[in-house]
Parts: C-alpha cells; structure tokens; sequence
C-alpha cells in the first residue's frame, strides 16, 4: 500500500494523476471526502466493485454511492432527474448529499445491490473533486473501514482498518463534516430521508419539500426502508451506551461503569457537560452545536478504541432536527449485533 500526502486545499496535479491512474487500472484508492474517507474504485468496473465488497466484507446486499465531479455526470447514470433533484442539487453540490435515483443499464447491479437506482453525489473535498476530474469516472466509494465498524476520519484510521489490502492511501488530514452523508430517495412519489447527515433536515426540506422519514428503531421489526439502515453500524470496538437524562438511566450508567471498572475494564466517557459518571477517560464536546459535534464523533470515538476502553457512555444529545445525524449514528453505534 502506497499512502501520500496531499494538501487539502491544493492537491498536487502529479499524486492526484498517480491516483487516477490507479483508479483506472482497477485499484482501490481511499481518499478524503469532506464526510469521512472514501475507498474509491471504479464504478463501472465490475471486478473492481467485486474487490471492494469483499475487501470491505461488506454484505451484498448493502448499496454503494457513487461520486462524481459534476450534476452532468450525475445526470449520465440515472434515468430520471427530477425538478427536486435539480434544486437539491443546485443547493448543496458539492455537498454532503446523496440522490437516489432510478439507474441507467451500465451502473452494474453489483453497486446497487440488486437495486434499480443508485446512489449519486459529488462530494465537496478539494481531492476528492480533483480525483474525480483525473480520472473522468464515477467513482463508488463506501467509507474505508472494514464493514459495521467507526467510519475513517483520517488516513491513520484507514491504514490501520485495511492497509494491508489496498492500493493506496491519499492523506490530507482530518475531515470536516465528520459524519457520512444525508441519503435521500427521489424515486417515489415524495423525497425520503433514507439517512441523515449532518445537515440539518429542515434544511433539505425547505429546497426539496416534505421528507417522509421513517425512524431507525433497533428493536422494531419494520421493512428495512434503506438497506444498511438498521444492523449494528458505525460501531466502535467498545461497547457504547447512551445515557438519557431520566434518573433511571444515569443511574444504570453509573451501576454499569462501577461493574465493567470492578472487572479491571476501562470506562470513558462523553458528554455534553451534564454526564458525570466516574470514568478513566473523559472528553467533553468543546462544540455544542450539532454539525461541531458530528465533527468530532468519530474522531473521539476511534480514540477511546486506541485507548482500548470496554464501554463508552455518551450523554444524549438534544432533540432538536439538526440533531438527527449525530443521534441516528450513536444509536446505530450502540445496537447490539
Ligand atoms: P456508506 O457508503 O458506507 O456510507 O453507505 C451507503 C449507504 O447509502 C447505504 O448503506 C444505504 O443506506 C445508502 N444507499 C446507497 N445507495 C443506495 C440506493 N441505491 N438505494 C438506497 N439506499 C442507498
Ligand atoms: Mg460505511
């Protein structure tokens, strides 16, 4: 594995062309998106796709999103383009939103899982947009973590979950939004929110209309609106528990540190200034909003699993709108496999 360093900002032509180029010989490639790090192959390569399931041990059922540099080659793999597709685009290209859209032929099923639309999005990360340019292909890119684990926020965090299988790391450092993308379904008769991110969701619907939402509930037995949706997701090592602010459930967190301490196990904690169990190892929000939190999450979390903690308690966050991402990925984070 080779891994570069690029600058953020002002990616070199000359690494960004080597990246391409593996791209187009069937590598994987991760990179930086402005959500968290993507591993990129080919999407229209079938062997290519092929290697990132299985590199991944992503299960085939779950569908991949495909980048791409502009709204005309979003257009080139899908059928449809709906006037909401047009305003959504328009408003947060490049951006962390994903179109799901019926699929043209040449979009192998393998990427959709079986599905008839895709996944659409041009992301807004300097190197992912230079990548794309270079390499005049969509590009799939799943998160560069092997399957239901933490998403990579830096390259270090790739390098230790699958250096050893693919082809080359671009490192630009931190990413910013820190959570994956909003994922919305424009196929039916009215836009869905298959999966929020970070932006608030208030927000999409004032471009796009009503969002029909179904809720992630871990312990229903609903269809599955959205493959990947509802498993055990975006999960540290550690076992992670939401505390609410009812006395029932602060009282459970501290009987559960006190026992998991009591067995030698390490304990930390994350809160928002209003959690005080006793614990080994303490961080506080230093944002209280929620796209600095979303920032943060996974960055935090990846550093409590290299601390080697058993359990992490992370107070709930508020229940505004804007903090729907922030939640759906903690309660995902803490549903039991
Ligand atoms: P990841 O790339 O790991 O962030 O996961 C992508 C997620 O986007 C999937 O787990 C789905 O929830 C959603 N997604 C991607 N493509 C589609 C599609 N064609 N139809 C429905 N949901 C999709
Ligand atoms: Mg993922």
């Amino acid at each position: 594995m080779e891994l570069l360093r690029v600058d953020a900002r002002e990616p070199d032509p000359i690494v960004i062309g080597r990246a391409a180029d593996e791209l187009k010989r069937g590598g994987l490639v991760a990179f930086p998106t402005e959500t968290v790090y993507g591993l990129g192959v080919n999407a229209l390569d079938e062997r290519a796709v092929e290697r990132l399931y299985r590199v991944k041990r992503r299960p085939a059922v779950n569908p991949l999103i495909v980048h791409v540099a502009d709204v005309p080659a979003a257009r080139a793999l899908v059928t449809r383009w709906p006037d909401a597709a047009e305003r959504l685009a328009n408003a947060f290209w490049p951006g962390p939103v994903t179109l799901v859209l019926p699929k043209r032929a040449h979009v192998p099923d393998l990427v959709t899982a079986g599905l008839p639309a895709v996944g659409v999005r041009v992301p807004a990360h300097p190197v992912a947009l230079a990548l794309l340019r270079a390499c005049a292909l969509p590009i799939a890119a799943p998160s560069a973590n092997r399957s239901t684990e933490l998403s990579p926020t830096r390259a270090e965090h790739v390098v230790k979950s699958l250096g050893d299988e693919i082809e080359m790391v671009l490192d630009a450092g931190a990413t910013d939004v820190g959570i994956e993308s909003a994922v919305i379904d424009l196929t039916g008769a009215r836009p869905r929110l298959l999966r929020p991110g970070a932006l608030d969701p208030r927000r999409i619907a004032e471009v796009a209309g009503e969002l029909e939402f179904t809720r992630h509930d871990p312990d229903a037995d609903a269809p599955r609106v959205s493959p990947g949706m509802m498993e055990r997701h975006y999960a540290p090592r550690a076992r992670l528990v939401v505390v609410g602010h009812r006395l029932g459930e602060l009282a459970r967190a501290h009987e559960l540190a006190a026992l998991v301490r009591a067995r030698g196990g390490r304990v930390a904690r994350l809160d928002f200034g209003g959690l005080r169990v006793e614990v080994d190892v303490a961080r506080s929000f230093a944002a209280q909003d929620a796209e600095g939190v979303a920032r943060v999450l996974y960055d935090t979390l990846h550093a409590f699993d290299e601390a080697q903690v058993a359990l992490i308690l992370v107070e709930a966050p508020p229940e505004g709108t804007e903090w729907l991402g922030v939640r759906d990925r903690l309660s995902r984070a803490a549903a039991s496999e």
